[in-house]
């Protein structure tokens, strides 16, 4: 196939701004594509060589662009960047200059061919290290001495990221449809296929060559990332009833990173939300995959949650996002470790799930994985009603999450790639408030450290002071922002003040390893007050069932030997913090 057709094709593309007129001119491009070149004419298209998530551009600078086009037209640099400065972009300027210069060369051109274009733009793509800029600037030129103006044009805008013709994938599917699926009405059938490769030009090459047949058999495969299923959004569980009908199943929602875990036997990828590949930002999860995985070939999803590996407890968002980096990601891995909760199953062992009820799914995953610390299943249970759900909800949040996600159950229950639909709903904590100050807490039992922490506490369970019953209230689980030292001492400061059970004063729904009498009072810095159906601090005095918790509590270091218990930060204050930051929030 000649690049001028191509080369044609684009300029009627590019005079109308009607997108089925546009749809109809990229009809005719694709029925005269011979079927072997079709994904890259299709990549070509839309400026790419390769589906998004391989991450390959072709990446020219405009420098060096103008530097080959400068060689290619016999001017000088100068020349080029007044031309430029004129026009405004780089493929009026080659295709303006070009055509100045074909008047008065005479030599052989060969045609240039659509193979060519994409062979030598992949391989300019491909070329890195040292020369990597000669080399590409030597290809570019190559190309352009054989290039028509108009065919230049366009190679100068591709290889500069500046192809732009506004055709979306939207649009690539319906011209697949009526040039090669039978037509609109199945487009449906082409777009799933889309969905579940993210690979247009695989989409692309399957429909030309198998028709609709080959739509319907399209699968997922290992190392094509699917277009991830999405939630819509409900304030309260009476509606999700409403949607979901007389029973769903309720998960945490984790609050990290999804992750869709792609493996075939030792072989790894991790692609983000946006598909982009992720593995080298994570070795640490790629490993526990390889370990925990035990499934030959799988697709699977869940969230990458940062963690505190002594305390067993989830990590803010914010500390995940240290691990977004290039450089120093070995120290980023013991710093800010991480864990795995999984929650769907897209392809096990050579059976692609993605049209399988959400229970079966969920039992494909089980079967897929061999569980530890590390990596776990999403926390879920099947609800049958807004108060069962809603207790569920309230348990996530103790536990760290941002809230649920309610999954519909039953045949239709599909994995709807790339949809935000009504089969999962988020339902998300709206009623957190910041904390900017710190309170002052007293321990009243502490749980056994595990791993560098055995033999010391892992965590302290701390109280707020309730004047009128005078009473301790748990408030909090705090095994943050504690030194060696502090380790090392906290024990025997607190040996003294050890009871075989709860303290009479003390009120608590938790079971604490070693329980305490009231002592020792510890300046704590958290990131938000919740409501909470565990700690009992303020239990009803904001809402029904609800106490309330201190999220993400860090020790600041101070040791309030000054106070006693009974001068700890009051029940009453901490509601009051509650209620103010609440108000902060809504005048924000
Ligand atoms: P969206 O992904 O819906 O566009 P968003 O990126 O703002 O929105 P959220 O609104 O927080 O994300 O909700 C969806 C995300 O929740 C999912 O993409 C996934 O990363 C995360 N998540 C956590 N736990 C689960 C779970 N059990 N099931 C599904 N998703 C979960």
């Amino acid at each position: 196939m000649d690049y001028a057709t191509i080369a044609d094709a684009y300029e009627k593309i590019e005079a109308t701004t009607k997108r089925l007129e546009m749809t109809d001119l990229l009809v005719a491009l694709l029925k005269e594509t011979p079927k072997p070149v079709l994904d890259k004419v299709v990549y070509l298209t839309q400026g790419k060589l390769y589906p998004d998530f391989e991450g390959i551009e072709i990446g020219v600078a405009e420098r060096l662009a103008l530097k080959a086009l400068a060689r290619a037209a016999g001017r000088k640099e100068s020349e080029i960047e007044t031309d430029l400065q004129r026009s405004g972009d780089i493929g009026e300027t080659a295709q303006s200059l070009l055509s100045k210069k074909k008047q008065a060369t005479f030599g052989v051109q060969k045609t240039l061919t659509a193979q060519r274009v994409y062979e030598v733009l992949d391989k300019m793509a491909k070329t890195s290290g040292s020369g990597a800029v000669d080399t590409k600037m030597n290809l570019l030129v190559g190309l352009l001495a054989d290039a028509s103006p108009k065919e230049a044009k366009y190679i100068m805008r591709t290889v500069t990221g500046n192809l732009r013709l506004g055709i979306a994938d939207m649009t690539v599917l319906d011209a697949l449809a009526i040039a090669y699926g039978g037509g609109k009405e199945n487009r449906d059938l082409i777009e799933r296929a889309y969905n579940i490769s993210s690979d247009l030009g695989r989409v692309a090459h399957v429909v030309a060559e198998n028709g609709i047949e080959g739509m319907k058999q399209y699968q997922v495969t290992v190392f094509e990332p699917v277009r991830p299923m999405l939630a819509e959004r409900l304030a309260s569980p009476e509606e999700i009833f409403e949607k979901l009908g007389s029973k769903c199943v309720v998960e945490y929602k984790y609050d990290g990173e999804r992750i869709q875990l792609h493996k075939k036997g030792d072989e790894v990828v991790l692609f983000s939300r946006r598909l982009e590949k992720i593995s080298d930002q994570y070795p640490d999860a790629v490993e526990l995959v390889r370990q925990k995985v035990t499934a030959q070939e799988a697709i699977l999803e869940g969230e990458c949650v940062a963690m505190d590996l002594e305390t067993g407890e989830m990590r803010p968002f914010q500390e995940l996002m240290h691990r977004r980096r290039k450089y120093g990601v070995k120290e980023a891995i013991s710093e800010y470790p991480v864990s795995l909760f999984m929650f769907d199953a897209l392809y096990v062992d050579g059976k692609d799930y993605t049209q399988e009820p959400f229970q079966t799914r969920r039992k494909a995953l089980e079967a897929a994985t061999a569980k530890s610390d590390r990596l776990t299943l999403a926390q879920q249970k099947l609800v049958r009603s807004a108060k069962e759900l809603e207790a569920f909800f309230e348990e996530a949040i103790e536990d760290g999450c941002e809230g649920v996600m309610c999954k519909a159950v039953g045949t239709g229950s599909v994995y709807q790639a790339g949809a935000r639909g009504w089969l999962w709903i988020k339902y998300k904590r709206d009623y957190k408030s910041e904390m900017s100050d710190t309170v002052d807490l007293v321990v009243v039992g502490a749980f056994h450290g595990r791993g560098k922490r055995a033999g010391a506490y892992g965590a302290l369970l701390l109280a707020t002071y309730n004047k009128e019953a005078d009473t301790f209230e748990t408030v909090t689980k705090c095994g943050t922002g504690f030194t060696d030292k502090d380790l090392a001492q906290l024990p025997e400061m607190l040996r003294k003040h050890e009871v075989p059970r709860k303290h009479s004063r003390v009120t608590s729904t938790l079971e604490a390893d070693v329980w305490f009498e009231p002592a020792l009072v510890l300046e704590i810095l958290g990131a938000e007050i919740t409501l909470s159906p565990i700690h009992m601090c303020a239990m009803n005095s904001i809402r029904k069932g609800s106490g309330l918790a201190i999220r993400f509590p860090r020790f600041t270091g101070k040791y309030r030997t000054d106070k006693a218990p009974e001068d700890a930060t009051t029940s009453l204050e901490a509601a009051e913090m509650y209620r103010n930051q609440l108000k902060t929030i809504s005048e924000a």
